[in-house]
């Protein structure tokens, strides 16, 4: 079975480690990682998403911490700010850094960041194929109040919105900088397109998945793929079990829900990305909402508290693909 995923950091990375656990031989993953989060630091590109699930899926992620590297230490942090460089506010640790400067140096050589990507992954060995949404560069900037701004408004980068400003003023829209002028990563279409099941994990749906759809050709691509595609609620019980994705739906005017995401989503037979959709068992009333939206939903548990879980979780994804296909 060739399954493809769309994913973005933390959370896809968490259920993906469960996806890849279940598979059997000659199945195959691919996973299609968000690079809107990515930021030039220090003269550095960081690929948050992409790191997230490198290091999770090879064994070197902080798991306590949910990102950057085990056995982290941050003495060149502390030796930037001792020079006054800014920003101060990223936590740029060791370890990571030697990642960031292989992948500036191979971008600076004239290799493409899927190329950088794949021989990133020759060291960590993440078990799937981690292709980039894009080469290009795209940024989610988030607008928020500026009261000094003749508009009122300014937009600032995604990572100064949730690192530095931790999410804590309203978000008063999303912009997607680049991504009309963008091309899918090569590769990125046929693994959707030719997939056998499109699944969406616990990802941000406005700036991990909602950004990846967003690249021409990638919507569309979901919407003609010739598997089902299967999606699991990021939204427990009316809250994001972890990170801004509350924040960002409130403030787009889309219901903070289980089942509010997959209405965002929609059913592909409507115009939409998703056919199927697991919320939570808590979240059980969904179900009568989503068959009105003609999205197959089942409630399962949605917790990825440990390995088992996450991989039971995955099951249950690929049981509903699978009853999809029929
Ligand atoms: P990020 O790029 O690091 O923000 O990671 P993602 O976009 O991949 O995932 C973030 C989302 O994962 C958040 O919206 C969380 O609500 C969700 N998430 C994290 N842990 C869990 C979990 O155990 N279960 C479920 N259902 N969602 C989770
Ligand atoms: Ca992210």
């Amino acid at each position: 079975m060739h399954l493809t995923a769309l994913s973005g950091g933390i959370g896809g990375a968490r259920f993906l480690t469960g996806l890849r656990s279940i598979l059997r031989p000659g199945d195959d993953l691919t996973v299609i990682g968000n690079t809107a989060d990515d930021v030039w630091l220090f003269g550095l590109k960081v690929c948050p998403d992409l790191d997230s699930l490198m290091y999770t899926l090879g064994g070197g992620i902080d798991v306590e911490r949910g990102w950057g590297r085990a056995d982290e230490t941050w003495h060149a942090k502390e030796e930037l700010a001792a020079y006054g460089v800014e920003p101060t506010w990223f936590g740029l640790g060791d370890r990571d850094l030697a990642t960031h400067v292989v992948r500036t140096q191979m971008l600076g050589a004239g290799y493409t960041l899927t190329q950088v990507t794949e021989a990133l992954c020759v060291r960590w060995q993440p078990g799937v194929r981690l292709l980039p949404m894009s080469d290009d560069r795209v940024e989610t900037h988030i607008v928020i109040d500026d009261e000094s701004a003749a508009s009122g408004r300014r937009a600032v980068h995604f990572q100064e919105y949730w690192v530095h400003m931790r999410a804590s003023v309203p978000v008063r829209g999303v912009v997607e900088v680049g991504v009309e002028q963008s091309k899918p990563g090569p590769d990125v279409l046929d693994a959707i397109t030719a997939a056998d099941a499109v699944i969406v994990p616990p990802s941000n749906p406005i700036v991990s998945i909602g950004t990846i759809l967003e690249v021409p050709g990638i919507r569309e691509a979901v919407r003609a793929a010739t598997g089902p595609v299967v999606g699991v609620s990021p939204i427990v019980g009316g809250a994001a079990v972890r990170g801004m994705a509350d924040q960002l739906l409130g403030g787009l005017g889309i219901e903070v829900s289980a089942s509010g995401v997959a209405r965002h989503y929609g059913a592909r037979s409507n115009g939409g990305v998703v056919d199927g959709w697991l919320v939570d068992e808590r979240d059980r009333a969904a179900a009568d909402e989503l068959s009105d939206a003609q999205i197959a939903c089942r409630a399962v548990p949605l917790l990825m508290s440990d390995a088992d879980a996450t991989a039971t979780m995955a099951q249950d994804t690929l049981d509903l693909a699978a009853e999809l296909a029929r």
